[in-house]
């Protein structure tokens, strides 16, 4: 019986694996014709001044929609770098993203995009090289195009201190993104030289609930400080939420629900047309006493 059962079982889980295998062979093909007909689009979250509301900046996230079925980037951005397909991808989203920075965000100078690269863009001179060529011919400043690399791309340390070298010295700023979740870079944020941190949203959502794992974002704000990073905050949803952060540190940005969903670029717009015109922060109880 244990023999039938186990072949039985063995021959279930062959069937599965096909199936994923195929699965997984159409969503690749599927996606390379995606790319390579230009069907991938992008939306923008918008990342505020925590204290004042103001946006200074919006992330560009890639979408695919296929059928009227929308397939998330978590599921297939491995895919693309699995297959080899990233750097295009990367650039496709960048030449949305600088199409609409033409079109739609270009009237705020101080205003930036974030775009997101994979560890194959961060090492491949050839993408940056591409990248430059795209931005010159654009006409838009490297300084309006922040980089998002994760963590887990600065796990060859020497190889990412060289990378992030070489990208701001052609003038983008460098965060890190989902920081925290990785551990790596902890160790040697500062030899890495990045202009700043995107505190992971799964820190964000411990507040208030008494998780330990919260007990350390002071500690992560602390050593941001020490090394002279920017920091936004991923993932606000609530005002409480965001009230911690306003408290704990004086100048932090933040993205998430509370302030406004990933979106098209003309909704990025109509935000900063009606966004509060600069304020001064408010006057602190401390402040005001000296
Ligand atoms: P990410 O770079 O950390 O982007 C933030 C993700 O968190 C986005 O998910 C966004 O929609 C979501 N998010 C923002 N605010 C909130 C919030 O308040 N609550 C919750 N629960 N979620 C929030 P999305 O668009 O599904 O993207 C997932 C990930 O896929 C991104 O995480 C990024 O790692 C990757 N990705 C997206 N676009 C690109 C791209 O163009 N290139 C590359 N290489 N990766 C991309
Ligand atoms: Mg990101
Ligand atoms: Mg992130
Ligand atoms: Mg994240």
């Amino acid at each position: 019986i244990i023999t039938i059962l186990g072949a039985t079982l063995g021959g279930a889980l062959a069937i599965i694996l096909i199936l994923l295998q195929r699965n997984n062979l159409s969503l690749k093909t599927r996606l390379q014709q995606a790319i390579g007909h230009n069907r991938l689009t992008v939306e923008y979250q918008p990342i505020v001044d925590v204290t004042s509301g103001r946006p200074v900046a919006a992330e560009a996230l890639v979408r695919w929609r296929e059928k009227g079925e929308s397939i998330p980037p978590d599921v297939f951005i491995p895919v693309a770098e699995k297959a080899g397909l990233i750097n295009r991808l990367t650039l496709c989203v960048i030449d949305q993203v600088l199409k609409d920075m033409a079109a739609v965000l270009n009237a705020n100078s101080g205003f930036h995009i974030s775009v997101n690269i994979s560890a194959a863009d961060l090492f491949n001179r050839d993408f940056s090289a591409a990248l430059a060529l795209r931005l010159e011919s654009a006409g838009v400043a490297s300084q309006q195009v922040v980089l998002e690399i994760t963590e887990r791309s600065t796990a060859n340390a020497a190889g990412a201190i060289e990378a992030i070298k070489r990208l701001r010295s052609s003038g983008h700023r460098i965060f890190i993104d989902d920081f925290g979740t990785g551990y790596s870079s902890l160790a040697y944020l500062g030899e890495l030289n990045v202009d700043g941190i995107k505190i992971d949203r799964s820190f964000t959502q411990t507040i208030g609930t008494g998780s330990v794992s919260v007990s350390i974002v002071p500690q992560i704000i602390g050593m941001a400080h020490v090394h002279h990073l920017d920091i936004v905050v991923e993932g606000i949803e609530t005002p409480a939420q965001r009230d911690y952060f306003a408290a704990l540190v004086p100048k932090v940005d933040g993205q998430g629900w509370l302030f406004g969903r990933p979106a098209s670029a003309a909704s990025i717009r109509e935000m900063l047309n009606s966004a509060p015109a600069h304020r001064s922060p408010p006057q602190r109880a401390d402040l005001k006493s000296l």
